[in-house]
């Protein structure tokens, strides 16, 4: 067998063990290293693994515009902790009064990767569909957004998902 060298640092397969890591929507989504990763390395990134949440945050059974709000502003977080200061989460009235206008439960990231993050979210398709549309094979990071018998999502930009109560 021909050694491999770890796709991370620089061991080699003949000195210490390893596996290939396919790519699959958490690589993708948190930007996990794929090829042959020495054990090491695989110990490392199952640490920061724990820290991640579980992809995709499944909406479909949420009942009520607030709750699945609250749970899409909370998984953005975990899934892009450097930028919580960014992520917004308005309650119907300061959406009103602070944002668009409109009396909606609303997830705001303005700075968001790609900024159609919403729009191609509540399109079905993946966060970063439009800016790298290779990656269109992946799943959404979120499903059961539309058709949920309780309240439906819009955008007002593309940057925010605002979900009405039905
Ligand atoms: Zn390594």
């Amino acid at each position: 067998m021909t050694a491999e060298t770890c796709m991370t640092c620089d061991n080699s397969s003949d000195e210490i063990g390893g596996e290939t890591i396919e790519e699959s929507d958490e690589t993708r989504a948190y930007g996990i290293p794929t090829g042959f990763i020495c054990d090491e390395c695989l110990e490392e990134s199952a640490e920061e693994a724990k820290e991640y949440p579980s992809i995709p945050l499944n909406l479909s059974g949420c009942p009520s515009a607030e709750q699945a709000a609250k749970e899409l502003h909370n998984f953005l977080i975990e899934l892009h902790p450097d930028y919580e200061s960014e992520i917004s989460l308005y309650s119907p009235k300061e959406a009103e009064k602070r944002y668009s206008g409109t009396a909606a439960w609303t997830v705001v990231w303005e700075g968001g990767s790609p900024s159609e993050w919403g729009l191609n979210l509540t399109s079905g398709w993946p966060m970063s569909y439009k800016e790298f549309p290779e990656s269109s094979s992946g799943s959404p990071e979120v499903v059961g957004l539309v058709d949920n018998p309780n309240w439906e999502v819009q955008n007002h930009y593309s940057f925010d998902i605002e979900f009405h109560e039905k």
